[in-house]
């Protein structure tokens, strides 16, 4: 109590105002977290980042863009920053995002860092340990905003299993919005890959009990990349999303919105099927994917006849099938 008696921002700002600046300061933004086995970063060389402008590194002269140093050895290693895939402008509703999966923040090739206020190479980071040491008090209210008011992109899946270890239960609790990229391996290697969905299935559940939102795209060998000529939807397809029909409802109702984006060719044909059955669609302008909606049978407890029609959007995602080619496979 004694460290915070004569600060002015404790004493004179009334907490719902302190808030609202820890989130301006803090929160309300997309947070890249990656850890991953690989070789240390180290920044290009001047001449080297001259000819590339990126990810905090619009000025060359003032922040580096970072490579990977191959002559040291591999370690497991950690990595975050703020997501600069767009401007800030359309973050803040006036316009269109782009979708999470064509995200490329990782590789130093975000697009949009010159579109947001502060200073560089700052603007690309949050910048919370030095607020979270200030104090108890300090660190109380900003690990609140931290984790809850960023949406956390986390582009290797897998870490999702490694989360009990990074993040203490009570701030995982904390979390509310999440982006995920799993690689499926079903197609090539169907009895490990299919062992592979269910453990990162059961996962999200385990790992972030207060989910509102939840995006998780379903990339990698899934489906032979075919385009079926009458538009069917196999089993395989109709396999996957029960599975994760089954871990929506696990989410429980406050889970208030839900996307998962498939392979193009597995999107259409739900599109398709979806319209077909009466379920909304719509076609997104812009960066925005089509969407359509799945709906999952009701909650068996809810006694509510008015009942929020519980569901989820599937969502067009990355294509799978390179373009050139994709006029033969149909043919
Ligand atoms: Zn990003
Ligand atoms: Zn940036």
């Amino acid at each position: 109590m004694a460290s915070t008696a004569s600060s002015s921002f404790f004493q004179r700002i009334p907490a719902e105002v302190r808030r609202m600046i820890l989130i301006e300061a803090f929160g309300n933004r997309t947070v890249h977290l990656d850890l991953c086995f690989d070789h240390p970063m180290v920044y290009l060389s001047d001449e080297e980042a001259q000819k590339q402008r990126n990810h905090y590194t619009i000025d060359p002269g003032r922040a580096r863009r970072p490579k990977r140093d191959t002559t040291r050895p591999k370690a497991w290693r950690w990595f975050s920053c703020v997501c600069h895939r767009d401007a800030e402008f359309r973050i803040r509703g006036m316009g269109s995002s782009s979708e999470p999966y064509a995200d490329i923040c990782l590789g130093g090739t975000a697009g949009s860092c010159r579109g947001w206020r502060g200073e560089i190479p700052y603007r690309c980071f949050i910048g919370v340990m030095g607020w979270l040491l200030t104090c108890r008090q300090a660190y109380t209210e900003g690990i609140e905003i931290l984790y809850s008011t960023n949406n956390f992109h986390i582009s290797n899946g897998d870490m999702i299993h490694a989360f009990p270890g990074l993040i203490r239960a009570e701030h995982r609790a904390m979390i509310t919005s999440v982006e995920m990229m799993w690689q499926l391996n079903l197609h090539t290697n169907a009895a490990s890959g299919w062992d592979h969905l269910t453990a990162l299935v059961r996962a999200v559940p385990n790992s972030f009990s207060g989910l509102r939102k939840l995006y998780i795209c379903l990339g990698g060998s899934w489906k032979p990349p075919t385009i079926s000529p009458d538009n069917c939807i196999g089993e395989l397809e109709t396999s996957v999303l029960e599975v994760m029909d089954e871990m929506i409802r696990s989410l429980g109702p406050q889970l208030q919105e839900c996307s998962i984006a498939v392979p193009a060719s597995i999107f259409w044909p739900q599109r398709e099927y979806g319209i077909r059955q009466g379920y909304k669609f719509e076609s997104g302008p812009g960066y925005v994917a089509d969407r359509v909606w799945r709906p999952l049978a009701p909650l068996r407890e809810s006694e509510n006849e008015e009942e929020i029609e519980s569901g989820y959007w599937i969502r067009e995602g990355p294509d799978d099938i390179p373009y050139p080619f994709a006029h033969i496979i149909a043919g």
